[in-house]
């Protein structure tokens, strides 16, 4: 009898915590470099009587957003897929809030991985009394927070590539002409996961050939001899925009130039890795043709790759990675499948490399 009334509660918080998952995503693209927590408080008779998200950084966390919308929340549950903080931020820890209100029991999705947090913000809570429970759904909600563990864990941006093939994996046919390979259903995704990351990153050759515009509000450009135009390229119109490049540093308006080294005629990825983490941009999508995207591959955490039902043939086509030929199998980059999803007549396969 008790075991069964523990296996019903185990599934209501596992559907709690999914509830939590879906209010984060609200936050994604706002609230970098924090982590995208959502939150859901019940009365002691498992109602739902509040629900929060962290929707913009330096504003409230998922918990705070919550609870203040309660007047009170003695003997509650909060379920939250994210250690709630101990530490003072931008705002006072959660952790306080939640003992303040009276909270009685915590459940939670993942621990913290920032190391201010770390295990803390759960031990605040039981020396208060409060009966903690987790994790729950721990994959799910690690998965939901790629980037804010990569930064934090590897003090590295996390990159992320999408590229758009036929079956047989082409980008263009061999004089360039790309428009279009996938459907304009494809292409609005594309533009929703751009929206989730906090940069994206393209080549010199690639705003030279397409002239896209790429809406952002940050953009990279790869432009080593510096030959894209300012005032012809869509891509200058409108975002802050950083030029990697082997001819200078400065300021132009909203364009940031940085001198980069170079090896084998070409900027030196390592560097510009690095670069983006030290400036802040926590993950960046990178957009490029088959020769950046195969300099960026051994950085990629996590590729979005969508398949055209559109055959080229072998030597009529560029491929979308580049790169030096690889005589083995067993060589391989190997990357993780995470899922497929589709958008007619087009497929997206989203695979991830685990660090
Ligand atoms: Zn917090």
């Amino acid at each position: 009898m008790i075991s069964y009334k523990i296996q019903i509660m185990e599934q209501q918080y596992v559907k709690l915590m999914k509830q939590c998952i879906e209010l984060a995503k609200s936050g994604f693209g706002s609230v970098s470099p924090n982590p995208l927590v959502g939150c859901v408080v019940l009365n002691s008779n498992g109602e739902i009587i509040s629900t929060g998200y962290h929707a913009k950084y330096g504003e409230n966390h998922a918990e705070r957003d919550a609870l203040l919308k309660l007047d009170d929340a003695r003997g509650c549950t909060l379920v939250v897929n994210l250690e709630p903080c101990s530490h003072y931020g931008k705002t006072p820890p959660c952790a306080d809030l939640i003992i303040e209100k009276g909270i009685k029991t915590v459940v939670y999705g993942m621990r913290d991985v920032n190391s201010l947090v770390a295990g803390n913000g759960l031990k605040k809570l039981q020396d208060a009394g409060i009966e903690v429970i987790g994790p729950v759904l721990e994959d799910e909600c690690k998965k939901l927070n790629e980037v804010f563990i990569k930064n934090h864990v590897k003090k590295q941006t996390f990159v992320a590539l999408k590229t758009a093939t036929t079956i047989d994996g082409k980008i263009a046919t061999s004089n360039g002409d790309s428009k279009w390979i996938t459907s304009e259903n494809a292409r609005a995704k594309v533009r929703e996961i751009r929206a989730m990351y906090d940069a994206i990153l393209t080549s010199s050759s690639t705003v030279i050939a397409d002239n896209p515009t790429m809406e952002h509000k940050c953009k990279i450009i790869l432009d080593r001899e510096l030959k894209t135009d300012t005032n012809h390229h869509n891509i200058y119109k409108n975002g802050k925009i950083f030029v990697f490049n082997a001819l200078k540093d400065g300021k132009d308006n909203n364009i940031i130039y940085i001198k980069t080294p170079v090896t084998d005629n070409k900027l030196k990825i390592d560097f510009v890795v690095e670069k983006l983490y030290s400036s802040g941009i926590m993950s960046v999508l990178v957009e490029a043709g088959g020769i950046l995207n195969g300099s960026f591959l051994p950085y990629v955490d996590k590729l979005y790759h969508f398949t055209a039902p559109k055959i080229l043939s072998d030597n009529s086509g560029k491929s979308c990675f580049g790169g030096k030929s690889i005589e083995k199998i067993s060589d391989c980059i190997n990357l993780e499948y995470e899922k497929t999803e589709l958008y007619p007549p087009d497929i997206l396969n989203i695979y991830n490399k685990s660090f």
